[in-house]
């Protein structure tokens, strides 16, 4: 059996590693609010509604996991919050980092992992006789078709009893200022890649020319060149848009963490290593320097 926390929208990805890790097997979402998951798990197990705290999610899953279980985490502050002590509390090996599978073979998981900032790939022999707790990288997997039809069973009586030292106080939502990339269908996103401030005016024209919002990572906005709401990923926006340009990104987990939804997603970069091109959907190996006016020519003449 395969456990999935059901944090958040990542659970979708989660459902298509479980498969893709152990085809045909059994899979159950665990989660606060996670009715909805029913046409992708077998089973879903409702803990009720609460805030999802690591400090009280750790004794209750391990109470209600049987030992020996798989269980996946996103690879978010939320897993990292979770999995290492959830790991320890049910014996089981921790897998972190998550990328990509090459198999299992006896008791031996053998994941794959990236390091040096994704220019490097690690392939990593586990052994998980005794279960394993595994947080995946997000934007790795697509999102996972409905094609279930699970049973709802409630869990929420375990909640009782565990007193958490930790509690939810409030969500404070970030400042979307001028425009609010999270509703853009979509979005022409720059990184340090396009090397000088006076460079953005290339993207600023492609966005212009296809309609689109100006998204950027993070390194732009430290450099202040863009401001902070256009900032995607884990300590920017979440976005969900159908159609994401990613120009001069390399594709830090931090990054993609940010990008939801499985859209169409198209890379430029001068590298062809760079590891955003494992999450696109096209790839281009280019210098934004040239081949920016190009594509926004072309847009233009297509339009
Ligand atoms: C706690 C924490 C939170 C973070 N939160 C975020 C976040 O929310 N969002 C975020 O984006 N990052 C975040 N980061 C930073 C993240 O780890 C990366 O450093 C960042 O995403 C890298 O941004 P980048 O891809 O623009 O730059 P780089 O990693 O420097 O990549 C630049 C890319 O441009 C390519 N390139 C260079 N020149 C050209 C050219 N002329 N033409 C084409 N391609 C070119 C390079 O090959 C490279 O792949 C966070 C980090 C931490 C520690």
């Amino acid at each position: 059996m395969i456990f999935i926390y059901a944090s958040d929208d990542t659970a979708l990805e989660l459902a298509t590693a479980a498969e893709t890790l152990f085809p045909g097997e059994k899979r159950i979402a665990i989660g606060t609010k996670c009715n909805e998951l029913l046409a992708y798990f077998d089973e879903v197990w409702s803990l009720g509604e609460f805030y999802p705290n690591a400090e009280l999610l750790r004794p209750l899953l391990t109470a209600i996991v049987p030992s020996g279980s798989i269980v996946l985490l996103p690879h978010n502050t939320f897993g990292l919050d979770l999995g290492p002590g959830l790991s320890v509390k049910l014996g089981a090996a921790y897998v972190p980092d998550v990328v990509g599978f090459d198999g299992i073979e006896g008791a031996t998981l053998k994941a794959v992992r990236q390091e040096y900032a994704g220019q490097v790939s690690a392939h990593v022999h586990c052994d998980i006789s005794r279960g394993a707790v595994i947080t995946i990288r997000s934007g790795i997997f697509r999102a996972a078709e409905p094609s279930k039809t699970g049973q709802l069973i409630d869990h929420s009586a375990a909640v009782a009893g565990i007193t958490p030292r930790r509690r939810f106080v409030e969500l404070i939502q970030a400042e979307s200022g001028d425009v609010d990339i999270t509703k853009e269908e979509v979005l022409v996103s720059v990184g340090r890649g396009i090397g000088d401030k006076e460079n953005l005016a290339l993207v600023e024209e492609l966005s212009e020319a296809m309609g689109a919002a100006l998204a950027c990572s993070r390194p732009i906005v430290d450099a202040k060149w863009l401001d902070k709401p256009r900032q995607v990923g884990t300590s920017g926006q979440t976005v969900k848009p159908k159609v994401y340009l990613a120009l001069g990104i390399s594709g830090s987990f931090q990054h993609l963490g940010g990008i939801k939804g499985n859209p169409f997603l198209l890379a430029v970069n001068k590298n062809p290593k760079a590891p955003i091109f494992q999450a696109a959907s096209v790839g281009v190996v280019a210098d934004l320097v040239e081949f920016l006016p190009v594509l926004t020519e072309k847009v233009r003449a297509a339009k």
